[in-house]
């Protein structure tokens, strides 16, 4: 790889993909057992292409991790298996997702190029994902195979001189020439965005909010790429109001409409925000991969009455049962019966709240109340505010500090977004005793859920300032 120095490292949150994959990926040996696993790391080419070779010639009939070498390629299998000694192989290339995607495909050809090549017989090829309809505590059904062998011949077709192309693009001096492109972050973020974008202007077209990636690739096409561009015209009304707020660096405000939407917040006032886990492998009653969305924890603010100093509760699951019932009771008694519930993009929130509904049929009621009471500052502020600091962006993140001040920046927090949230209670729940360690783990979490719930008290406190 030409100038590996510059891709991004990876983040906790890419670590904490990748650790979810491996997860999987051991989960998916279980339905293949007493297999061999050629556990050499990937550096160690040579060591993991003869550990391989011996494991073969030892009569192993399910090999983990398998190493081959054709053509100047290595290949790992995540899982080759046979009925007996001298019967073709099966491989089975298995995904976190819930279903097969597109950008599958390729990946498995490459590995029927160096199966085939490396002399190996195989006689099906298999993406292996998640089950969306498994459901806990019945994991029988966890995975889902689809035979993919018949797809893979269009891109057997052009792999050899796929191959070729990128052989002599890695002999290059020099990396190659190409401009910037949606495959920068489709299938997935290139991790030397930082590098290749460095000379894109933040903000850009890029940046404009409530505008779709085909027209953002299409205005850079056409050469539009800085937002006082004039041929940046015949926007909707918030893109373009971000475009022209942007160039003018002058902050947009409409009282009026700011009224309007606070009129409709009734006491007392409840700011509610929840941090949830959804793990791949389901660990709790009813849930499947990834869904529904479990809460862990809760903080609440309630303002009784204007002026009112708002009271704290909150709750945080300690260990790695499931959270729900606890949660909810707390949870009915920290909100009140009536007012408005503020959640910063409330979609979240109201799933959760369906979904713990859903879990505790008894409480459906009093959970629905909360949904229907559910109040969305960010919808009024994408109406009737914008500030060029906003970037292009409604999130919590970016209004906060912009309309706040650095004060409400997560610049400074252990835990800065909802992905860090997850990994830091997995982390705490995981932990054995009860020492200083949880202890740290736990306030740190605290202090991210506060935070998140503080600001959105403070920001329906900058509204109204703003309307005095
Ligand atoms: S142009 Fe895009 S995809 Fe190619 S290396 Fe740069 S960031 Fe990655």
């Amino acid at each position: 790889m030409h100038q590996r120095n510059l891709a991004a490292s990876v983040t906790p949150s890419q670590q904490a993909l990748f650790d979810q994959g491996r997860e999987v990926g051991l989960k998916a040996h279980e339905r293949f057992p007493d297999g061999m696993h050629i556990s050499v790391p990937h550096y160690h080419p040579d060591k993991a292409l003869a550990a391989t070779s011996k494991a073969i010639a030892s009569g192993a009939l399910t090999l983990y991790e398998g190493a081959f070498l054709y053509d100047d390629i290595i290949i790992r299998c995540d899982i080759l298996t046979r009925e007996a000694v001298g019967k073709p192989w099966r491989l089975y290339e298995v995904k976190s997702s819930t279903s097969l995607k597109e950008e599958h495909l390729p990946d498995i050809a490459v590995q029927k190029y160096v199966l085939e090549g490396a002399g190996q017989k195989v006689e099906g090829f298999f993406l292996t994902h998640l089950n969306k309809e498994c459901y806990y505590p019945d994991l029988s059904n966890l995975f889902v195979d689809v035979e993919v062998t018949d797809d893979l011949r269009e891109y057997l077709d052009i792999l050899p001189s796929e191959i070729a192309k990128f052989k002599k693009m890695l002999m290059q001096q020099s990396p190659p020439d190409i401009d910037i492109g949606p495959y920068c972050n489709n299938p997935y973020e290139c991790s030397f965005k930082a590098h290749c974008w460095k000379d894109v202007p933040v903000p850009s077209v890029f940046n404009i909010p409530g505008i779709n990636g085909d027209k953002k690739w299409q205005f850079y096409t056409d050469g539009v790429i800085e937002l006082s561009d004039s041929r940046l015209t015949g926007l909707n009304e918030i893109p373009q109001r971000m475009v022209d707020n942007s160039v003018e660096q002058k902050p947009y405000i409409d009282k009026s409409g700011l009224q309007e939407e606070l009129s409709q917040l009734e006491y007392p006032i409840t700011y509610l925000d929840f941090e949830t886990i959804a793990p791949a492998i389901p660990r709790f009653e009813g849930c499947r991969p990834y869904g529904p969305e479990v809460p862990f924890q809760f903080v609440v603010y309630v303002e009784k009455e204007e002026g009112a100093k708002p009271t704290c509760e909150e709750y945080l699951h300690k260990d790695n049962t499931d959270s729900r019932q606890p949660l909810i009771d707390a949870l009915l008694k920290a909100i009140p019966e009536t007012g408005s519930v503020v959640a910063y993009y409330k979609a979240f929130e109201a799933k959760c709240l369906r979904a713990l509904a859903e879990f505790d049929p008894a409480n459906a009621d009093e959970l629905s109340s909360i949904e229907s009471r559910l109040w969305d500052p960010m919808v009024a502020i994408k109406k009737c505010v914008y500030d060029p600091k906003f970037l292009g962006s409604y999130s919590l993140k970016a209004v906060g500090p912009a309309l706040l001040g650095e004060a409400a920046s997560y610049a400074d927090m252990d835990v800065s977004d909802g992905t860090e949230a997850r990994i830091t209670f997995e982390k705490m729940i995981n932990i054995k005793d009860n020492g200083s360690k949880k202890n740290q783990l736990y306030k740190m979490l605290s202090d991210y859920c506060r935070k998140d719930t503080y600001l959105m008290a403070e920001l329906v406190k900058w509204m109204r300032q703003v309307l005095l």
